[in-house]
């Protein structure tokens, strides 16, 4: 015999209820939802990383030549790294439709 689970409707939801599994994070592509999206003036930039430590998503990566640029697939455009970067070089622009 088979038993059928009925979902819960939103309103039941626990606080605090999410659906993802824990450490699932990766395979959502967050960058969806951004409409600014952070872009860095390498001209003024000091390689401190500081924009790498703040980001909460983990969606700054160091380049080749040591520079920072976001994960275009996880950057969710919060703009904290620009907010946080010493020499503002990080600008925050819109997105295209
Ligand atoms: S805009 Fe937000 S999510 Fe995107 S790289 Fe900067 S701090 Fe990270
Ligand atoms: S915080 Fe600003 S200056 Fe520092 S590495 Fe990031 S973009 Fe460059």
């Amino acid at each position: 015999m088979t038993t059928t689970q009925k979902e819960p409707g939103w309103k039941d939801l626990e606080v605090g209820f999410t659906i993802s599994q824990p450490g699932s994070g990766k395979e959502y592509k967050t960058g969806d939802w951004r409409s600014l999206r952070p872009v860095v003036e390498k001209s003024q930039c000091i390689k401190c990383g500081i924009c790498y430590i703040f980001c909460p998503d983990m969606a700054i990566l160091k380049t080749d030549d040591s520079f920072f640029e976001a994960d275009l697939y996880y950057c969710k455009g919060c703009g904290i790294c620009a907010q946080e970067c010493f020499t503002r070089c990080i600008n925050m622009v819109a997105e295209e439709e």
